[in-house]
């Protein structure tokens, strides 16, 4: 048998072109799950030696599962690949940890620990960095609108750079530290025009988006900054997008922004130059980001040749990364309740569909798509619904044999578009009681969370050398219910059928 004629055999003619029929349904593809993720003698997953039956055991499914030195060794490791590269050039560099992909005061000190900054884009995140006992001067203000209120509060811990997003808001910052009597440190966000995606970018006039200020107004604005005495100016900001796969996008702002930035130069000291987060990472095999290594070099390849033609010297460097360094390092666990096959009819190819003028398309059979259903869904990631993103799944208390089969991992809630993961092959035995584990869910996951249909959201644990500790436990019915202030008319019983452990 060819090689050619076992895939026309086995592949589903529902699963997307990027996805591979697999060899081994079992396997966890390197860079996918954390560097500690494996399988045990008995098949079952194991995170950094925690098996994973022992945890949905103790802490009840849905089950956030963070690998702490993932998280710590990832952030060592981005720290090193600017500094090593932006060395030789004279520039120093900072890491700032993009708070919103996940906060909680475990990681604020986790990142802390391995000499990172912190940024934080609310009063909310900036209450977190606190109670985490982050040194306030460590810390960037992000949000293009920040109210009165959580600019009073930023000024007043003395956070070491609030990142200015509209000319508003440089009168507003001004007026708070004028009234603290501080002088207050600040960057300004200006949109580069650059905007970058994962394998593409696109380098447009000006974009139409919220953030930021036009390049071409900020130099106005830098005056405005300039001329207030409670104000010192740090330099300028750029953030360009997402789950970016390669140093394109990245150096073509920093060549926009340098610019700038030697202009600048004319009116005062601009010390440092801030480029941003938005580093891509693998949500399946198929995903193939450049090593962050090469993106660096890439980057000060960019910075330092620019900067020579301008004549300048090499400014401070500062990033943002977030899901770079905490989405690999969490894996969710899910209870598969239930499986359903659905017979979905095949499109004809095209060219045929419409061919004979009006006349119906040509049935072309149908294939099975197997729906899984677990208990958790668009409330604990929303990634699926918000941006179309794809996932990985496996079957995780136990290694099977049984002929991969296309399946849809789905959740509980009341929405066609609940989905978890959209298209992947699982062994074919997969069946109701079965723990599933899909990988990548450190960022945007947790941070983006829902209650939606009074779902609790799932707790959070960190595992290391083979233990197992909560970072943030898992909401309960009665958390939800205390906000509602007609609930105690009646005593709610506890559901005692989800969220706790078996
Ligand atoms: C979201 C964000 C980041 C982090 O983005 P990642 O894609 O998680 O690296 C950094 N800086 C700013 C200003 C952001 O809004």
């Amino acid at each position: 048998m060819t090689v050619l004629h076992e895939a026309a055999v086995t592949a589903n003619p529902l699963a997307p072109a990027w996805l591979r029929h697999p060899d081994d349904a079992n396997a966890l593809a390197t860079g996918v799950w954390p560097a500690r993720a494996e399988r045990g003698q008995d098949g079952a997953l194991r995170l950094a030696g925690v098996d994973v039956r022992a945890l949905a055991r103790e802490y009840g499914t849905p089950l956030v599962v963070i690998d702490e030195d993932e998280v710590r060794e990832r952030a060592r490791r981005i720290r090193d690949a600017f500094a090593t590269v932006f060395a030789p050039l004279g520039a120093a560099t900072r890491v700032y940890y993009a708070g919103k992909a996940f906060l909680c005061t475990e990681v604020a000190r986790w990142v802390g620990s391995e000499g990172l900054h912190l940024d934080v884009a609310s009063g909310g995140e900036l209450a977190v960095a606190r109670a985490a006992g982050v040194d306030p001067g460590l810390l960037g203000f992000h949000g293009n609108n920040k109210s009165r209120a959580e600019i009073a509060r930023g000024v007043e811990l003395g956070v070491g750079a609030i990142v200015l997003d509209s000319v508003v808001e440089i009168g507003r910052v001004a007026e708070a530290a004028t009234a603290a009597g501080r002088v207050q440190p600040v960057r300004l966000r200006v949109n580069s025009g650059v905007h970058a995606s994962t394998h593409e970018y696109l380098a447009t006039a000006r974009e139409d988006q919220k953030f930021g200020i036009a390049l071409d107004a900020a130099e106005q604005a830098v005056a405005l900054i300039r001329a207030e005495p409670s104000l010192r100016f740090l330099g300028l900001h750029s953030h360009i997008g997402s789950q970016i796969f390669d140093d394109a996008g990245f150096g073509e702002a920093a060549r926009r922004l340098l610019g700038l930035h030697a202009r600048l130069r004319a009116g005062g000291e601009v010390p440092e130059l801030n480029l941003g987060g938005g580093f891509g990472i693998a949500y399946t095999a198929a995903d193939d980001p450049a090593p962050i290594e090469e993106i660096a070099a890439g980057l000060a390849r960019v910075v330092g040749e620019t900067c020579a033609e301008l004549g300048i010297p090499v400014p401070a460097i500062s990033i943002e990364p977030g899901r770079w360094i905490v989405g690999t390092a969490g894996v969710t666990l899910y209870a598969v309740g239930t499986t359903k096959d659905v017979e979905v009819p095949l499109a004809a190819p095209d060219g045929e569909a419409a061919a004979g003028g009006g006349e119906p398309a040509r049935a072309a059979g149908s294939a099975i798509r197997r729906y899984v259903s677990v208990d958790g869904g668009m409330s604990d990631n929303i990634r699926p619904a918000l941006y179309g993103a794809d996932y990985a799944a496996r079957v995780a208390d136990r290694a099977s044999a049984a002929e991969p089969a296309l399946v849809r991992v789905v959740g509980s809630h009341c929405e066609s578009g609940d989905i978890v993961v959209r298209a992947e092959y699982l062994p074919g035995d997969v069946a109701p009681g079965d723990l599933l584990a899909v990988p990548v869910t450190g960022a945007y996951s947790v941070s983006l969370a829902s209650t939606y249909n009074y779902l609790p959201r799932p707790a959070v644990v960190a595992v290391r050398d083979g233990a197992a500790r909560v970072l943030i436990r898992r909401e309960t019915l009665d958390d939800l219910l205390a906000r509602d202030l007609g609930a105690g008319a009646h005593e709610a019983p506890a559901d005692p059928t989800r969220g706790a452990p078996a």
